[in-house]
């Protein structure tokens, strides 16, 4: 009802080309002491936005302040897009991450998914992307339906349904007495044929992307890593080539993701096209060269890794888990040195929703400056999603996704565990 009013308000302002008011309109200006420029890498002072609905009209050091229009003074604090995470799983909480998907019943995790969706918009994060729903099947598409229609609060997501995973893959219930029948927390597809079947039926049940499993259990041991494939690059072209087909081309939102941790594993995906490489522990020279030219993601979610570490059930795991992380910060240097381009994946649900900017400051410790990071987050964040151009930046005509916090990010990236301002979409869910 709301929106229709607006709507005519806008569509009658510009009829008559009178002088525009705010009235009956979602009119507000930002104002803060600084607003980061995403791409410049540096801070414009002081930094305004005007929003009309859901949309920012201008942003600079000063914005007009149309009649009615309301105000937001933010004081000592900067402005910047929402946070985007293209690496989350709502489906997922702290807890037992596989006995949680065999004892709780679908509905009741679609209702604890909301409260995830939730808690992450509350810590800034306006966009995501769910790396597969983990056993849930297509209740994330509900979950995201619900957000856009304002029944409930939480980012604008992209959604993959369940991952896919081979029989007997990284996602199956390798552990259980098989005469149990657990099932799996991904669909099963052992063939190319089987792989394009799945994705034809989640997108009908309304997935966004497809996830799949390419890589099995791995292993770090004596500075060695090893990483087991799961589908050869023939049956990886085969899913992209069908997502393609439905419009998953590069910049869509719309493509294939993949767990992926090493090689071979890593650059079958590569080479078949995928949009991102997600954990990407280990990459090849060759599959580093090919994902800085194709301009393929690597999303190193280290604060999962962190996390399972400093949780782990026996010291001696805790022990290989910092081992492997410090293997994977020496990699992401290596990866960074080459140019593969960087996104920002937390894999946040067995680790807190709403802590996941802890990723960016990893990300910093292990090689990036704060401005780097948040440009991986930000600008190939938009881009990985299929929002380029409509998010990540504060910019004319950019969805009104903005969030604010104390000081300078650019010179201390832990500051976005502050987030006191979030706006989505034109509309304010946190205010100081
Ligand atoms: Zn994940």
């Amino acid at each position: 009802m709301k929106k229709v009013i607006f709507g005519l308000a806008v569509g009658f302002a510009g009829v008559s080309g009178m002088a525009q008011t705010a009235v009956n309109r979602h009119v507000v200006v930002l104002h803060a002491a600084r607003m980061l420029d995403v791409a410049g890498g540096k801070m414009v002072v002081p930094g305004e936005i005007l929003v009309d609905g859901e949309r920012i009209v201008a942003a600079g050091t000063h914005v007009d302040r149309p009649a009615g229009a309301e105000v937001i003074d933010l004081g000592d604090t900067t402005l910047l897009p929402g946070l985007i995470d293209a690496h989350v799983h709502l489906f997922l909480h702290v807890g037992a991450e596989d006995m949680q998907t065999v004892k709780e019943s679908v509905p009741e995790r679609t209702l604890i998914a909301a409260g995830a969706a939730k808690a992450d918009l509350m810590a800034g994060f306006t966009a995501e992307r769910d790396m597969g729903s983990e056993g849930a099947g297509c209740a994330d598409v509900a979950v995201r339906n619900a957000i856009n229609t304002g029944l409930i609060p939480g980012p604008r997501m992209r959604m993959s349904c369940n991952a896919i995973d081979l029989t007997g893959g990284h996602e199956d219930a390798i552990d259980y007495n098989p005469a149990q029948k657990i099932l799996s927390n991904a669909d099963y597809a052992d063939t190319a044929e089987e792989v394009v079947k799945v994705m034809r039926e989640q997108r009908k049940g309304g997935a966004d992307f497809t996830k799949i499993y390419e890589t099995g259990r791995d292993s770090y041991r004596d500075g060695v890593f090893h990483s087991m494939y799961q589908y050869t690059e023939a049956e990886l072209a085969a899913a992209i080539k069908e997502a393609e087909r439905t419009g998953g081309g590069a910049g869509s939102g719309r493509g294939v993701a993949v767990h992926a941790t090493g090689e071979p594993g890593t650059g079958y995906a590569v080479a078949a096209g995928v949009a991102s490489v997600d954990h990407a522990y280990q990459l090849s020279d060759a599959t580093m060269r090919a994902m800085k030219e194709k301009q393929i993601y690597a999303v190193p979610t280290f604060a999962i890794a962190e996390y399972f570490a400093d949780h782990a059930a026996t010291p001696e795991r805790a022990e290989r888990g910092r081992a492997e992380q410090k293997f994977h910060a020496a990699e992401f240097k290596k990866q960074l040195a080459a140019g593969v381009p960087m996104a920002m994946g937390s894999d946040v649900g067995p680790f807190p929703h709403g802590t996941q900017s802890r990723e960016l400051e990893l990300m910093v410790q292990y090689g990036m400056s704060p401005a780097a990071a948040l440009q991986a987050d930000l600008l190939n964040g938009a881009k990985l999603l299929g929002w380029g151009g409509q998010i990540g930046e504060l910019k004319q005509g950019y969805f009104a996704d903005v969030i604010a916090v104390p000081g300078d990010p650019t010179q201390d990236i832990s500051v976005l565990k502050k987030v006191g301002f979030v706006m989505k979409n034109g509309q304010v869910y946190k205010r100081p």
